[in-house]
C-alpha cells in the first residue's frame, strides 16, 4: 500500500538523516516508527508527505510513485505534535479549510465536519477559536482536520507528546479506537515506547537513520534484533551481561547451563540479555541461576525495582514488593526461553528454531 524504498535524505548541510530505508505497509496497517530523539523520524514522516525533498530512493502509495507529485497532491493527512491549527479561525473554519480549498460545496463539507465532530466528540465547541480549547480538545480537531479530508494515508507526528501523562494514555486509547474504525493506513511517529507497543500493528525501529527491526510488538519485544532494539522497547531495559559459549554451553558468573537450540554457535564471547522482569526470586533447577547483592530498592506500588550488582556489574530486577535490606545476597532464576544472546557487536544470535523473518530488516 505504502512502500518506501532505498530511501535516503540529506540535508543540505550534509547530514544524513535517512540511510536507505525500504519497507513495505499493508493496507489499513497501523505502522509506528520509534526511536530516540534525532534518529530520522519525523525526516522519512516529512518525505512521505512531501515537506522535505528526498535525496534518492523512491516512495509508492497505492501502486503510484509520488515522490515527485506536490504535497497537496499526495492524498496524505498528517497531524502533528504543535496541532498546527489556524488561531484566528473557529474550529469548524480550521476542519473546513481543507475541504473548501479542494472546491467542495458547502453542505458537503457541513455534514462531513458533523459526522466528525461526533465521532471525536468536539460538536459542542465548533465556534470556539484554538486558544479558547484544552490540549486534549486541540489534538482531536487536529485529528478531525485529518479525517475530514478522508486521505489514503494518516501521518502522525508524535501528537501526544504535548500532553500530560493521563491525557496522554487516554488519547493514546482514542487514537487506536479510531484507526480501527476508519481503517486508514497510518504511519505514527513516536519516541515513546510504549505508545509504540500500544498501538502499532507492526514496530519499526529506527537507529541513526538505519531500520534496526520491523516486527510486531511481541515480536521486537520477545526477539529483539540487536541489543539496540532490547534496550529501547521494555522498560527498565534489559541487563546486558558478558558470558561465554561453547557447543551450546553459556557460562556466566559461575553458573553454566546447556542451551542446546543454540549448540550450532560458534565458541565465542557473547552479551547475555535479561529483561529485569524475567529475572524472578524463586529459585529452580531449570534455567540459570546467579546471585545479586542488593543495593538500592525503588518500590513501584505494585511492584519493585531492585538494584544491585552481579559478578560487580549493575543489574535490576523487577519483583514482587518484598523487604531487602542493603548488601542481601539474593538467588535470582531466568528460564532458558528468556535468555538473549546478543554477539559482542550487539546483533541476536539466532536459536535452531528461531523464525528469521522479523530479522531480516536487521543490518
Ligand atoms: P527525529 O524526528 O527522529 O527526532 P529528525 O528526522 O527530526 O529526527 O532529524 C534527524 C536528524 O537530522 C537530526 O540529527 C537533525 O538534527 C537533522 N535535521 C533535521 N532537520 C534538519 C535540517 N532541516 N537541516 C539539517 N539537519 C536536520
Ligand atoms: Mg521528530
Amino acid at each position: 500500500m505504502l512502500a518506501l524504498k532505498n530511501l535516503v535524505k540529506t540535508y543540505d548541510n550534509g547530514h544524513q538523516a535517512v540511510k536507505n530505508v525500504s519497507v513495505d505497509i499493508k493496507q489499513g496497517e497501523f505502522i509506528v516508527l520509534v526511536g530516540p530523539s534525532g534518529c530520522g523520524k519525523s525526516s522519512i514522516l516529512r518525505s512521505i508527505a512531501g515537506l522535505e525533498s528526498i535525496t534518492s530512493g523512491e516512495i509508492h502509495l497505492n501502486n503510484r510513485r509520488i515522490d515527485n507529485e506536490k504535497p497537496a497532491s499526495r492524498d496524505i493527512a498528517m497531524v502533528f505534535q504543535n496541532y498546527a491549527l489556524y488561531p484566528h479561525m473557529t474550529v469548524y473554519e480550521n476542519l473546513a479549510y481543507g475541504l473548501k480549498n479542494r472546491g467542495i460545496d458547502k453542505k458537503t463539507i457541513a455534514l462531513k465536519i458533523e459526522k466528525v465532530a461526533a465521532t471525536l466528540k468536539i460538536a459542542d465547541y465548533l465556534d470556539r477559536k484554538p486558544a479558547k480549547l484544552s490540549g486534549g480538545q486541540r489534538q482531536r480537531v487536529a485529528m478531525g482536520r485529518a479525517i475530514v479530508r478522508d486521505p489514503q494515508l494518516f501521518l502522525f507526528d508524535e501528537p501526544l507528546s504535548n500532553l500530560d501523562a493521563s491525557l496522554r494514555a487516554h488519547m493514546r486509547l482514542e487514537i487506536k479506537k479510531l484507526q480501527r474504525e476508519l481503517a486508514v493506513t497510518s504511519v505514527y511517529v513516536t519516541h515513546d515506547q510504549v505508545e509504540a507497543m500500544t498501538l502499532a500493528d507492526r514496530i519499526i525501529v529506527l537507529n541513526q537513520g538505519v531500520i534496526e527491526q520491523v516486527g510486531t510488538p511481541a515480536e521486537v519485544y520477545h526477539q529483539p534484533a540487536s541489543t539496540f532494539v532490547a534496550s529501547f522497547i521494555g522498560s527498565p531495559a534489559m541487563n546486558f551481561h558478558q558470558a561465554e559459549i561453547i557447543d551450546g554451553v553459556v557460562t556466566f558468573e559461575d553458573q553454566s547451563i546447556f542451551l542446546s537450540e543454540y549448540a550450532h554457535l560458534p565458541a565465542q564471547t557473547i552479551q547475555l540479555g535479561i529483561r529485569p522482569e524475567h529475572a524472578l526470586l524463586e529459585p529452580s533447577n531449570t534455567g540459570l541461576n546467579f546471585s545479586l547483592t542488593v543495593q538500592a530498592v525503588e518500590p513501584l506500588g505494585p511492584n519493585q525495582l531492585v538494584h544491585g550488582l552481579v559478578n560487580d556489574k549493575i543489574f535490576t530486577a523487577l519483583t514482587p514488593e518484598q523487604h531487602f535490606s542493603s548488601k542481601e545476597i539474593l538467588t535470582l532464576n531466568v528460564a532458558k526461553q528468556h535468555l538473549h544472546l546478543f554477539s559482542k557487536d550487539g546483533k541476536r544470535l539466532l536459536s535452531a528454531n528461531e523464525n528469521t523473518g522479523t530479522l531480516a530488516k536487521a543490518s
